[in-house]
């Protein structure tokens, strides 16, 4: 029957569509990390998403300033809004910093114009602390290609990770050999999260973060900005 038709071949198309808006960007994903990792020996970048959080994300500060480690931080809008003399301390202690998006939704579940509008919005809402060329990084490291595409017109680079920590799981792997884990690999992009609120996902944030850096430097590997790191991985 003709309806049925119609019907299977509209749903094939929403389905070609999605596949395609979705799709590509995780192969982006795919392609950035592979680079990264076959370019990326003897560089290692510590990131941070989710902050600023007056006390994670100056407990950070703090350790970083005490080891002399440059960082990345990818901000979420709302909560500079909550916090904005922490965006502050973040530049005038030398870091870097991106947006990740105003209100930190996973774009697969509010769709594409949800997700380009929070996405664009970071950049008005952290427009005293990023350039308008600052990189973005997707929340759950999820976007649509509209969103990806939109965001490089524009000049900013879309960052992922080559290494997650697991601060956000319910149990960590040990600190010590994590990091030695992370400069066996050669993968020069590690994924850490400054916002949290218990005291032992603090810890655990701060004690990867101390041997991650001890790790890098008894190997010679150079802490580096992910501009840094970009431009050496190119
Ligand atoms: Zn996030």
């Amino acid at each position: 029957m003709l309806w049925v038709t119609v019907l299977s071949s509209l749903l094939a198309l929403i389905g070609f569509g999605a596949a395609v808006c979705y799709g590509v960007p995780l192969a982006i994903r795919a392609a950035q990390v592979k680079r990264w990792n076959a370019r990326g020996a003897g560089v290692l970048a510590l990131t941070y998403d989710d902050g600023p959080d007056p006390t994670t994300t100056r407990a950070v500060l703090d350790l970083l300033d005490r080891e002399q480690a440059p960082a990345t931080f990818y901000l979420v809008g709302f909560r500079a809004d909550q916090d904005p003399e922490v965006c502050d301390e973040i530049v005038s202690r030398g870091h870097e910093l991106g947006t990740h998006t105003h209100r930190h939704k996973n774009a697969w579940r509010i769709g594409p114009l949800a997700e380009y509008k929070d996405a664009h919005r970071a950049y008005d809402s952290l427009s005293r602390w990023v350039d308008a060329d600052a990189p973005y990084r997707p929340p759950f490291g999820k976007a649509s290609l509209p969103t990806w595409l939109s965001m490089r017109l524009r000049g900013r680079p879309v960052d992922w990770w080559t290494i997650p920590a697991e601060d956000t799981k319910d149990r960590f792997p040990d600190p010590a050999e994590f990091a030695q884990r992370v400069v066996d690999s050669g993968g020069p992009v590690v994924l850490m999260h400054c916002h949290h609120q218990e005291p032992h996902r603090r810890a655990f944030v701060l004690s990867l973060t101390s041997a991650l850096i001890e790790a890098a430097r008894s190997r010679g590997i150079r802490l580096v900005t992910m501009s840094d790191l970009r431009a050496s991985c190119r």
